[in-house]
């Protein structure tokens, strides 16, 4: 069952205690991804998650002291090496409690590499806008965000990109954060 709005907003404001500067990731940068977005893809995948969905294949990325905790401008220069990508995916773990150093890194790879940027979350843009701050910028620096925690009941292999009925894949206005199409 869905977490009510007050809940929600509690785990979002869960920030990830790093500092400033880095980034806590669960896995090593990836490149050539066709599984988690159009076209090839950098993914980058970040460590610690409040939402803890039943049926979550990567509950090791939940604990916000696990993972390492990498310097953002380490990233920025191991993206720059990857050649011939469309862009970079933020899965997770839940990036949008390291809205600040994903934003950062979103907005590095869009205007430096040209790439275009997703991101999952567990959460929903309807409760991203609600709370705001960094995380509606990093919303807002999105090309595509598909939202919505797993849903073990819900659950459909056949969706693009998406685990369970619920969550959306929403193409955004950049800059914005509006909707321009959902599928
Ligand atoms: S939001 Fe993602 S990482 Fe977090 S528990 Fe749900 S499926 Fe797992």
């Amino acid at each position: 069952m869905a977490d009510s709005l007050e809940v929600s907003l509690k785990k979002i404001a869960q920030v990830a205690d790093v500092p400033d500067g880095y980034i806590r990731v669960s896995a090593p940068l990836e490149r050539e991804n066709i599984v988690n977005g159009d076209g090839l893809r950098a993914v980058l995948w970040t460590q610690s998650c409040p939402i803890h969905c039943m049926g979550c294949q990567n509950p090791e990325t939940w604990d916000y002291k696990a993972g390492t905790l990498v310097k953002i401008e380490d990233i920025k220069k191991e993206l720059s090496k990857f050649k011939g990508q469309d862009g970079l995916t933020f899965c997770g773990g839940e990036p949008f409690v390291q809205a600040k150093a994903c934003k950062e890194i979103a907005d590095f790879v869009r205007e430096e590499l040209g790439w275009n940027v997703w991101s999952f979350t567990g959460f929903t843009r309807e409760i991203i806008k609600e709370h705001g701050g960094d995380a509606w910028e990093f919303l807002k620096s999105l090309d595509a965000l598909i939202d919505g925690p797993f849903v073990l009941a819900e659950r459909d292999l056949s969706l693009r990109y998406r685990g369970s009925r619920n969550q959306r894949l929403l193409h955004l206005e950049l800059g914005t954060g509006k909707v321009l199409r959902i599928e």
